[in-house]
């Protein structure tokens, strides 16, 4: 039936070209040069016919999608290239469709929850993880504001503003509270991902090694200050001890102390990163930086200068005064150990730009190696750990800055060079930092 119309159709063609060939061979016949022209509009006209014969015959062919060995010889010639364009496509195609379904099925196999999410907060994806973590589902929730089943409506901006680090908030689900890590990471055109991570277990196995070191230095505290108390006394004693045992007992003192900072400094960090900071108030900074001398100039020996840079107006640091002075106290005091005499320890503050301020204290002592710079406030990292057990140190002092700048909001900044010495900055934003008269 099919091909009976194809032969109609190529007919129709053909008589209109005859009509046409026709024609002109008329016209030409009145110019009187009708048997050129003619005999050239006919050979124009049937190569165009067959051409368009050949065309519509192959066309024809391919259509009817028959198998390549049906095909005639000449259709085989036109589509062979074709079909096997074709059959690249097709692979390609069924290959991406392949991955697709392992991607989905990744997807919803990572440990971490995952909310995709459109440019207005709306949700476009979400897998099995975040499904659970979040108490959503793609059907209900899918093409929703994810702003609206969160715990708070505010936590979305709080995210998107926490960066990297990401937030921490208590998210309930069936009775129980988990603790996750929310993240924010953006994507094109304003969508973003929100990763979520349960660190419920993690959380509680930190708090388990918190509070048992808190508990250990706690015990430790009593017994050693009974043996250093005994100590002290045998040493006082009115008829002196005999030469070693003498020796002896200034050696367990040396020790005793040395435990009773270590226990000191173990405990303070212990309530840094276990407890939440008490309430902020304005804080001295001329105070701060007399506190800190003071205790630099009892312990600096003789021939290093401990001197303080006051500012303009000195003005005031929001925050907890003891923590302040414990963490300029120990940069104080590492100066003071860093720097053999003769040397200087400059302790000041200053404005920084953005109405940022900052606390610092500089020496010209030993300095440190760049390499070590990153890992300074690691607990217990020390450059030359016999040097710093001869200074009296604990490593755990740049642990304790750290700790009370993370609760000011405030940066730790490290400048420093071997043999010119350091200059080590506390960097508080302009929000807790106030230039002239404290506010008390
Ligand atoms: P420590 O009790 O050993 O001083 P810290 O945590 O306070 O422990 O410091 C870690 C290490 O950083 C020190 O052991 C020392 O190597 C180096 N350090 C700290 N402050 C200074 C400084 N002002 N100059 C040179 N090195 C320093």
């Amino acid at each position: 039936m099919k091909t009976a119309q194809r032969l109609r159709r190529q007919r129709r063609f053909a008589w209109r070209r005859l009509a046409g060939v026709g024609t002109v061979a008329a016209v030409g016949a009145l110019f009187s040069w009708p048997a050129g022209l003619g005999l050239l509009a006919l050979g124009l006209g049937w190569a165009w016919w067959c051409v368009e014969r050949e065309f519509a015959e192959v066309l024809g062919e391919a259509l009817t999608g028959a198998p390549h060995e049906d095909l005639s010889p000449r259709a085989r010639l036109v589509l062979e290239p074709l079909r096997a364009q074709e059959r690249v496509w097709r692979r390609r195609l069924e290959a991406a469709r392949r991955d697709r379904e392992r991607l989905i099925a990744a997807w919803d196999r990572l440990p971490v929850g995952v909310v995709w999410l459109a440019a207005d907060g709306t949700i476009r994806r979400l897998n099995r993880r975040a499904e659970d973590l979040l108490q959503l589902q793609r059907r209900l929730h899918g093409g929703q504001p994810l702003a609206l089943f969160l715990p708070e409506p505010r936590w979305l901006e709080r995210i998107r503003a926490s960066g990297e680090a990401g937030f921490t908030g208590e998210v309930p689900r069936r009775g129980e509270t988990l603790h996750c890590r929310l993240q924010w990471v953006p994507l094109e055109e304003g969508e973003a991902l929100l990763l979520v991570e349960d660190r419920t277990e993690a959380m509680r196995l930190e708090r388990m090694r918190r509070d048992f070191v808190a508990n250990v230095s706690h015990e430790l505290r009593t017994p050693l200050t009974i043996v250093r108390g005994y100590v002290e006394t045998a040493l006082d004693a009115p008829t002196p001890l005999p030469p070693p045992l003498a020796g002896y007992l200034e050696q367990v003192h040396a020790q005793a102390v040395r435990m009773q900072r270590l226990v000191e400094d173990l405990l303070t960090l212990a309530q840094l990163e276990g407890t939440q900071p008490p309430p902020a108030k304005w804080v001295d900074v001329g105070e701060l930086l007399e506190t800190a001398a003071a205790q630099a100039r009892g312990v600096a020996p003789e021939g290093l200068t401990v001197e303080v840079d006051f500012p303009p107006q000195p003005g005031a640091i929001l925050g907890v005064r003891t923590e302040l002075e414990s963490a300029l106290g120990n940069l104080a005091l590492n100066a003071v150990r860093y720097t053999p005499a003769p040397g200087r320890v400059v302790i000041g503050a200053r404005a920084a730009e953005n109405g940022e301020g900052e606390l610092f204290v500089r020496d010209t002592g030993i300095g440190i190696a760049p390499e070590h710079l990153p890992r300074l406030t690691e607990r217990f990292y020390r450059v030359d750990r016999a040097r710093s057990r001869d200074r009296g140190g604990t490593g755990l002092g740049l642990a304790i800055v750290n700790h009370v700048a993370q609760r000011h909001e405030a940066r730790l900044l490290i400048d420093s060079a071997p043999g010119k010495g350091s200059e080590f900055r506390l960097r508080f934003p302009s929000g807790r930092w106030r230039e002239g008269e404290a506010v008390k």
